[in-house]
């Protein structure tokens, strides 16, 4: 069981972490904490740094950032940062490195690249990086970080820039239990909730799988308004309806839950009535020449599942054939017992 405090990636609770101080921390070398304070060298002011390392300074931490944009550190020391000429000098003597940065070649570079700029850092500072990159990427890095004697936490961020701004980030963080407790005051001036993911390379695991999502549904959420207006609906009417049925309410917290995860496949609503409703979108769409390339792709799923002999199972039956395909084991490895019912219709 592990032991950081912070709730798990699974878990539905929000549990704090234990008697974290803004100074020292489990997993840092005290002496050398208490000297330096809660100091951080944060690399990356764009759109979503820029705002996070703000709200650090806000709570009182000691923020010296660094970006290639030479004019993006000007907001930063106006709340009280200072700005480094390079990431060598944010990075010099501080506790905390935290990376902002678009892909993980830029994380690499401003780490570890020409200049070499961790060099400064002293060896027990404990590396963040919070751009969103592939697990593997992950991985990788915290071996190059470890064969340099530093540590490093995994923690991309959910949600948007507003969110930033306002401190309210959903932080996905894995790490040794003991890193995760020490970064706690900088997650809690970041964001209003931390998940535990568990080892490094799992934050950016589900943060790549949650996005996949969320952008995903994004590309459907544009075709069904399409497909509203292009067929002489209002769009408010298409806003009102939607959000009050499980199209616009989500999967997530109600079909998949109170169904296929509780391993109850009678059908509530039939593989069969799902897939004769897909093709009545369809034909609507192909009427009024509008474009329905997500519910096409969909249309695939269902007719394999039906191909499968489901068809009078709840169309939530989509999933234990994509898991077929994927060769996962016939049991879902889920625990259903935790779950509370969920009603958004009472
Ligand atoms: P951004 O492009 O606005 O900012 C990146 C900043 O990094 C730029 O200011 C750039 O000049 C700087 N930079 C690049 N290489 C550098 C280097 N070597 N040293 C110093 N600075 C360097 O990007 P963003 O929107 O802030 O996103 C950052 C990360 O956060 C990305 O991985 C992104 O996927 C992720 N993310 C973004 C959002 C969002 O809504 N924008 C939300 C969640 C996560």
């Amino acid at each position: 069981m592990r032991s950081s405090g912070l709730a798990g990636c699974d878990a539905g609770g929000d549990r704090d972490l234990q008697g974290s101080g803004r100074r020292g921390g489990p997993g840092l070398n005290p002496d050398h904490r208490e000297e330096r304070g809660m100091t951080v060298g944060f690399i990356g002011l764009g759109t979503m740094g820029l705002p996070m390392a703000i709200n650090l300074v806000r709570a009182g931490l000691e923020v010296t950032g660094f970006d290639l944009a030479p004019d993006a550190g000007a907001r930063l020391a106006a709340e009280g940062g200072k700005v480094a000429a390079s990431a060598a000098q944010a990075m010099a003597g501080a506790a905390f490195v935290v990376t902002m940065l678009p892909t993980a070649a830029h994380v690499e570079a401003a780490l570890l690249g020409d200049e070499d700029a961790l060099s400064g850092a002293p060896t027990d500072a404990v590396v963040i990086n919070m751009s969103t990159i592939l697990p593997e990427e992950t991985e990788a890095l915290a071996a190059r970080l470890a064969a340099r004697g530093h540590r490093l936490v995994d923690a991309p961020v959910g949600r948007s820039a507003l969110e930033a701004a306002r401190g309210a980030l959903l932080i996905l963080a894995s790490g040794t239990p003991d890193d995760l407790q020490a970064a706690k005051p900088l997650f809690d001036a970041m964001g209003n909730k931390t998940l535990d993911c568990g080892a490094v390379g799992n934050g950016s695991r589900v943060k790549v799988i949650n996005n996949f999502m969320g952008i995903s549904l994004n590309a459907l959420t544009a075709e069904v308004l399409t497909l509203a207006e292009a067929s002489g609906l209002d769009i408010r009417l298409a806003l009102d309806v939607m959000r009050g049925t499980i199209a616009g309410l989500g999967h997530m917290r109600v079909t998949y839950p109170n169904k296929v995860l509780k391993g109850d496949l009678e059908a509530g609503f039939p593989v069969d009535l799902a897939h004769k409703d897909l093709v009545l979108a369809l034909n609507l769409a192909a009427r009024v020449n509008a474009p329905v390339f997500m519910g096409a792709a969909a249309l695939q799923s269902y007719s394999v599942t039906r191909a499968d002999g489901r068809g009078r199972q709840d169309y939530t039956a989509v999933y234990p054939v994509l898991r077929a395909l994927a060769d996962l084991p016939d049991a879902i490895p889920y625990d259903p017992s935790q779950d509370k019912e969920y009603n958004p219709f009472a």
